[in-house]
C-alpha cells in the first residue's frame, strides 16, 4: 500500500545523458528536458554558471575563466562531478515543474540509459551519480534497447532486431532478441568524430582553423555519406593558421564526404562485422525488416542509402530518431513491473 502510495506520488523520470544531448522523461508528461550535455563551470571558483542551452551559449565566448565541461566522453561518464550536478539539475526541474501539480515533492525513481559494454565499476558509478543526485531508486537500461522500445519495435519476440545507434561519442550497434541483446558493438566513432574530421580538412586543405560548432553545421546542412546528384555549397569561416587574419572559403557536399569518408566506412564495416557475428536463425528475420538507425548521426545524409547498399538489407531511420532512447526508457519505467528483467537494478537495494 504505502509503496502504491509512494509510486503513485513520486516524479519518476527516465533520463539519456548522452554524450552530446541530455534528456529528460517524466511519467504521464512526457519529454520535459531535451538540452545539450554541457556545464559551464567558474574555473577559479569550481562554481556552476549554466547548464544545458544556457551553458552551450557561453561556448566560446566565455571569459577565460569559464570552462565549458561535458560529463560525459565516449559515451561513458568522465567528469563524475559534473554528471551528478547535471542530473541534480534534471531532478530538481522535474521537481519544481511537478510541484505545481502535486503540491508535493518526492525522491523519484530513476531509469537511465547506459551504453552496452560498460564495466561494473563504470555502471556502479552511474548508478552512485544519480543516487548522489536525489534518486530514490536506480535502473540502468542499455541504450539498444530503449531506442528499440522508443522505436516501438517487439523486442520481446523470438526472431532478430539489429539497430544501430549513431550519437555523438559512440556507435552502438546491437542485434535483439527475446527482450536481450544477443551480440553488439560499440565503436568511438560517431557524429562528433565526423566534425573532427572536418576540422582537420580545413587545416590540411585550406591552412583554415575553424571551430567545432562550424564543422557540426557543414556537417549537418551539407554533409553526405554517398555522392549526391544536387551540387550545395556553404562558406566555411575560421581563422588563416598561415596570416592568423579571418578568412571565408566555400566548400561543398563532395568535400565534406570524402572529409568524413574514413569514419563512415568505419560504421559501416562494424555493421557487417556484428552481422557475421549474428547467429544464422536470427539473420532471416533481420534480412526481412532490415537494419533500424536511430541517434542523431543516423541523419547524415545518405547515410540510411550507403548502410542498405553495402548489407544488402534494408535500412531505415526510426522516427524520431534523438529521442527514440528517452522514450523508450520512459516506456520500460512505465512498464517497471513487466519490463523489469531489461532493467538492472542494485542487488542489494532496499525495496520500499
Ligand atoms: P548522444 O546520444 O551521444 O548525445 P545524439 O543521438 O543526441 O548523441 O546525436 C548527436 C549527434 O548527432 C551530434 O554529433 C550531431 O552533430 C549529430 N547530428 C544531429 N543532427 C544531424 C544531422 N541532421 N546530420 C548529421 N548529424 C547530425
Ligand atoms: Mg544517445
Amino acid at each position: 500500500m504505502l509503496r502504491r502510495l509512494l509510486s503513485f506520488l513520486s516524479i519518476d523520470m527516465a533520463i539519456d545523458l548522452g554524450t552530446c544531448n541530455s534528456l529528460v522523461y517524466v511519467k504521464d508528461r512526457g519529454i520535459i528536458i531535451n538540452e545539450p550535455s554541457i556545464v559551464a563551470v567558474n574555473s577559479k571558483t569550481g562554481q556552476i554558471l549554466a547548464i544545458g542551452e544556457e551553458a552551450k551559449k557561453m561556448v566560446g565566448k566565455t571569459p577565460a575563466y569559464i570552462s565549458a565541461k561535458k560529463p560525459l566522453r565516449n559515451g561513458v561518464v568522465s567528469d563524475f562531478e559534473i554528471a551528478e550536478q547535471m542530473i541534480k539539475y534534471f531532478i530538481e526541474k522535474a521537481a519544481v515543474s511537478n510541484k505545481r501539480i502535486l503540491g508535493m515533492n518526492y525522491l523519484p525513481r530513476v531509469v537511465i540509459s547506459v551504453p552496452c559494454g560498460l564495466t561494473e565499476v563504470e555502471r556502479k558509478a552511474v548508478r552512485d551519480a544519480v543516487k548522489n543526485a536525489g534518486g530514490r531508486r536506480v535502473f540502468l537500461i542499455e541504450e539498444p534497447l530503449a531506442a528499440a522500445i522508443g522505436a516501438k519495435l517487439s523486442i520481446e519476440e523470438p526472431g532478430g532486431i539489429f539497430i544501430v545507434d549513431i550519437g555523438g561519442g559512440t556507435t552502438e550497434i546491437a542485434v535483439i532478441s527475446l527482450g536481450g541483446i544477443v551480440v553488439f558493438k560499440s565503436l568511438r566513432v560517431a557524429g562528433e568524430k565526423m566534425n573532427e574530421d572536418i576540422i582537420q580538412f580545413a587545416q590540411r586543405e585550406y591552412k583554415l582553423l575553424i571551430g567545432e560548432r562550424t564543422a557540426e553545421m557543414l556537417k549537418i546542412n551539407i554533409g553526405c555519406a554517398i555522392p549526391q546528384k544536387e551540387k550545395k555549397e556553404m562558406p566555411m569561416r575560421g581563422r588563416n593558421l598561415v596570416t592568423g587574419l579571418p578568412e571565408e572559403v566555400i566548400v561543398y557536399n563532395e568535400d565534406i564526404q570524402r572529409a568524413i569518408e574514413k569514419s563512415v566506412k568505419q560504421i559501416v564495416l562494424s555493421i557487417k562485422a556484428t552481422i557475421e557475428e549474428t547467429p544464422p536463425e536470427l539473420l532471416a528475420d533481420i534480412m526481412q525488416d532490415g537494419i533500424y538507425l536511430s541517434g542523431g548521426g543516423s541523419l547524415l545524409k545518405g547515410l540510411d542509402e550507403l548502410i542498405s547498399r553495402e548489407t544488402k538489407m534494408p535500412c531505415r531511420i526510426i522516427d524520431d530518431p534523438l529521442t527514440a532512447v528517452v522514450r523508450g526508457a520512459g516506456i520500460a519505467l512505465e512498464n517497471i513491473e513487466n519490463l523489469s528483467k531489461l532493467l538492472s537494478s542494485e542487488d542489494d537495494e532496499l525495496s520500499i
